[in-house]
């Protein structure tokens, strides 16, 4: 008997000397590259250090976020639809902009303040051949949400698709020093902006219309020193599969996408300095996303061509578990 148990642990300890050569001609896996699945490199950490200004100006980021998919061809999937993409200026929403652009669709941006960024998404959805309007507004104001609304109506005469997609977000490492003006204009941002923006949009939409909204990782796993924003993050998430739910008999679907993390110009405005350099190290792929690498999912969900029986879902675009 104990000679037996003596070999299976001289067995056991055979295995271990194996793998602790290969982890050692391996570095333990140190200095691995980041994963490069895409149609075109992305750019991985580190990154230059820089903080800028909230909103975030997209101009200003270096290197400059890809959202133009150049790869990434059209066909017809959104063909003379409407979009309304809150917060389209820049980041996701304007790759999501010039990708439905590319498929068919007029496009309404909504935006906070970054006039240069948002001209510069005008012409990339010109560039595509469709129309394009710009609509300063602050989401977390009913009144400004329904004016953006009448606005799309006016210039495009209906509205097929809504993105919710404008975001505040600002770390608070110590739970204790999250004030109340912070917590509030989190909440009024990405809840009530949501919210405003889709009762707003609905009586405006025909069945076969389409609600995404952008959620995040935040409101699945949760970030320590975003409570706030996670909070709304998951709000979000149940948003989506309630508010799927409500407007079956509509003929409206409700998805949302859950985004890891993106290169745009919220976390270079909200991060310091350091942090920024490595954002995106931390994930299995070692590196954030693009836009553009985020965009498609948006179309898919968007389009009745492919998502036709798809309601209530959060579509994870996250890099990997
Ligand atoms: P972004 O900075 O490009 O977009 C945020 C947008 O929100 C800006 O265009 C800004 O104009 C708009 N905005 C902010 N406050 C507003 C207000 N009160 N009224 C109207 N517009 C307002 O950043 P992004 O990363 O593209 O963000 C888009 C969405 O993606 C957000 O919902 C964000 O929470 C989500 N997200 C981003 C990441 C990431 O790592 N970048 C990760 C998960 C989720």
């Amino acid at each position: 008997m104990q000679s037996k148990t003596a070999s299976e642990a001289a067995k056991q300890r055979h295995i271990q000397r194996g793998i602790d050569a290969r982890d050692k001609s391996k570095g333990n896996g140190k200095g691995q590259h980041a994963m490069q699945a895409g149609a075109r490199k992305y750019p991985e950490p580190p990154f230059p250090e820089q903080h800028h200004p909230k909103p975030g100006d997209e101009w200003a980021i270096d290197p400059a976020p890809l959202y133009d998919a150049p790869f990434y061809l059209g066909s017809k999937k959104l063909d003379d639809k409407v979009a309304l993409i809150t917060g389209g200026d820049s980041g996701i929403g304007r790759s999501v902009a010039v990708l439905f652009a590319r498929e068919g669709a007029d496009i309404a941006i909504v935006y906070l303040a970054e006039d240069r960024d948002a001209k510069a998404t005008k012409s990339a959805v010109e560039a595509e051949g469709r129309r394009c309007i710009l609509v300063k507004a602050d989401v977390s104001k009913r009144d400004q949400c329904r004016n953006a609304v009448a606005q799309t109506v006016k210039a495009f005469g209906r509205i097929d698709v809504l993105v919710n997609n404008a975001a505040f977000q600002i770390h608070s490492s110590e739970f204790a020093e999250l004030t109340e003006e912070h917590f509030d204009t989190t909440l009024k941002t990405n809840l009530y902006g949501y919210f405003h923006m889709a009762q707003e949009a609905v009586p405006h939409m025909k069945p076969g219309s389409a609600i995404i909204n952008t959620g995040s990782v935040t409101g699945i796993d949760g970030s320590k020193a975003l409570v706030d924003y996670s909070m709304t993050k998951g709000g979000i998430h149940a948003f989506t599969r309630a508010l799927s739910g409500n407007l079956l008999a509509k003929g409206i679907r409700v998805n949302a996408v859950a985004p890891g993390p993106v290169w745009t110009p919220l976390n270079p405005s909200d991060k310091e300095a350091g942090d920024v350099s490595k954002f995106g190290a931390d994930t299995p792929m070692k590196r954030p996303a693009q836009p553009e690498e985020l965009a498609p999912a948006y179309v898919f969900l968007a389009s009745p061509h492919c998502s036709s029986y798809i309601t209530g879902e959060i579509l994870p675009v996250v890099g990997g578990y």
